[in-house]
């Protein structure tokens, strides 16, 4: 009985490619919750979201701007802003 077999196979193969999408929906979808987690965590309005850099100058510039050390919070907004300008605003703002 060939058509029989061949619905059989056609109903595994779909089922495994479902399987398989599902899996990779799963990854997908807990990898944006990190990014999106991360994110969070920084909550800064003009950091790109994935830059590790970009977060951890923030983090700093926000525990200086905390604190009293006023030339250290100024030295750690301008390490956010050069660090911004030169790794995002640039390849964009500059046409060479
Ligand atoms: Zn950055």
């Amino acid at each position: 009985m060939q058509n029989a077999d061949q619905h059989g196979y056609d109903r595994t193969g779909t089922q495994r490619e479902a399987e398989l999408r599902a899996r990779v929906r799963e990854t997908n979808e807990r990898s944006r919750k990190g990014r999106d987690g991360a994110g969070a965590g920084a909550t800064t309005s003009h950091s790109p979201v994935g830059c590790a850099e970009c977060t951890e100058l923030e983090a700093a510039r926000r525990s200086a701007a905390a604190g009293d050390d006023h030339a250290k919070a100024e030295d750690a907004t301008i390490a956010v802003r050069s660090h911004f300008r030169n790794a995002h605003l640039l390849p964009k703002e500059n046409p060479w």
